[in-house]
């Protein structure tokens, strides 16, 4: 008897039909004489459209409540999916997080888990039953219900697999896995059998939607194996694991996928002194704000003035105005822009470690096509660029075409 955790996402769920098509899905594995424990998030758009909810109520609306608003999503397909389960005559049983035993730390729309108590699961699973946890929320300390951020169900459901020392992790979606780059944007793209954790958590923190890259980081972290595959049909997906070996290094593709993420804002702060201190001022005020920054660039430094520009998420446009009224005067910087309108595109290969001149490739490739390339930031095993979120997509393809991903 194998023990499963299988997360299914909002479009796995999206309304009565898909619940219980995931029903007969969840049931057949524990037919095979598994203990199965169950993560679901929101039903369809559910969430986008709770948070529309608000903003038409609030522009800026509190962080407390938003929480309480969005973990409700979760709770429907809860128990949507444990009646669906009962109706096919299985012992099945809905928890919320905070019942569910996850714990998590005080941070509001954000949270982190801290521990994941697993007595009450462990009941449940004991006495039998298979177990629908609403993935995505938690309890704080402080005694309130909070969220994961977007995407937080992925990272509830590898986090229940660490706490429930799970034989097998696998996360279900509304594509065959994890794909060289979107297969909507890039029609040639194609399903990646097998993808590193480091590779996986850059294709996930570029912009690659399947994953919170928390829940790459977790189960990097605990070994986790994530196999991310399909709802809707049998077909094995793609393993999230371990790298290959080093000696195996030069045979893999150089680059391994492409990215595009469109949530993206451009900050640039502008003639900031030439002082110690600075950067540092700026960078803890927004880390207070848990303001979470990409890519940093600092240049200029002509008259001892220089410039700061760094790229963030959409979301944190007001609370970043907000924030940037305040301390840009006070680090003796005289005017900030924002722009919206950008996009990031990155190459992301673990082959890139020993193959020289792929940043210069990818420059190449957007520079003879007329891209203007706003920033560049690298990692051992990634490079992103800014450019303009109209041509974006096409960029994505070029890339693709260029790294010799067209091919199987
Ligand atoms: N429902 C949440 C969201 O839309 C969590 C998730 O789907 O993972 O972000
Ligand atoms: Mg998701």
């Amino acid at each position: 008897m194998a023990r499963i955790v299988q997360k299914f996402g909002g479009s796995s769920v999206a309304n009565a039909e898909k619940i219980k098509n995931v029903a007969k899905r969840v049931a057949a594995t524990a037919d095979e004489g598994n203990q199965v424990v169950v993560v679901v998030s929101a039903m369809g758009d559910t969430t986008d459209d709770l948070i529309d909810l608000a903003k038409q109520i609030s522009l800026d609306p509190s962080q407390r409540e938003m929480d309480m608003l969005m973990a409700t999503g979760e709770q429907q397909s809860i128990a949507l999916l444990s009646i669906a389960l009962q109706e096919l005559g299985k012992k099945a049983i809905s928890l919320t997080g905070p019942q569910a035993g996850i714990h998590t730390d005080c941070v509001a729309s954000k949270a982190k888990i801290t521990e994941v108590n697993c007595a009450r699961l462990e009941k449940e699973l004991n006495a039998g039953n298979i177990v629908v946890v609403a993935g995505f929320q938690g309890l704080s300390p402080d005694g309130e219900i909070r969220t994961l951020g977007r995407g937080g169900s992925d990272t509830s459901g590898v986090a229940l697999a660490v706490a429930l020392k799970a034989d097998l992790c696998e996360i279900f979606t509304d594509v065959e896995g994890v794909f060289t780059a979107d297969p909507r944007i890039v029609p040639k793209a194609h399903k990646i059998d097998s993808i590193s954790y480091d590779e996986m958590l850059e294709m996930a923190s570029a912009g690659a939607g399947v994953l919170q890259p928390r829940s790459v980081e977790l189960a990097k972290q605990y070994g986790i194996h994530v196999h991310v595959r399909s709802t809707f049909t049998q077909n094995k997906g793609t393993i999230v694991q371990e790298g290959n070996k080093m000696e195996n290094l030069e045979k893999e593709m150089v680059v391994s996928g492409v990215a595009l993420d469109r949530n993206v804002i451009k900050v640039s702060v502008f003639d900031v002194p030439d002082e110690i201190g600075v950067a540092s001022k700026l960078f803890r005020a927004l880390a207070d704000a848990r303001i979470n920054v990409d890519m940093i660039i600092q240049g200029g430094d002509r008259n001892r003035l220089n410039s700061i520009t760094f790229t963030t998420g959409k979301d944190e446009k007001i609370k970043l105005e907000k924030l940037l009224n305040d301390v840009v005067p006070k680090i003796g910087a005289k005017e900030y822009t924002v722009s919206d309108g950008v996009s990031k595109v990155s190459i992301v290969g673990a082959g890139m470690i020993t193959n020289p001149g792929v940043a210069a490739k990818m420059f190449e490739t957007l520079s003879d096509n007329g891209f203007n390339i706003e920033l560049i930031s690298t990692s051992e095993i990634k490079v992103s660029c800014i450019v303009k979120e109209d041509r974006a997509a096409e960029a994505v393809c070029l890339l693709h075409t260029a790294f010799d991903l067209d091919k199987e």
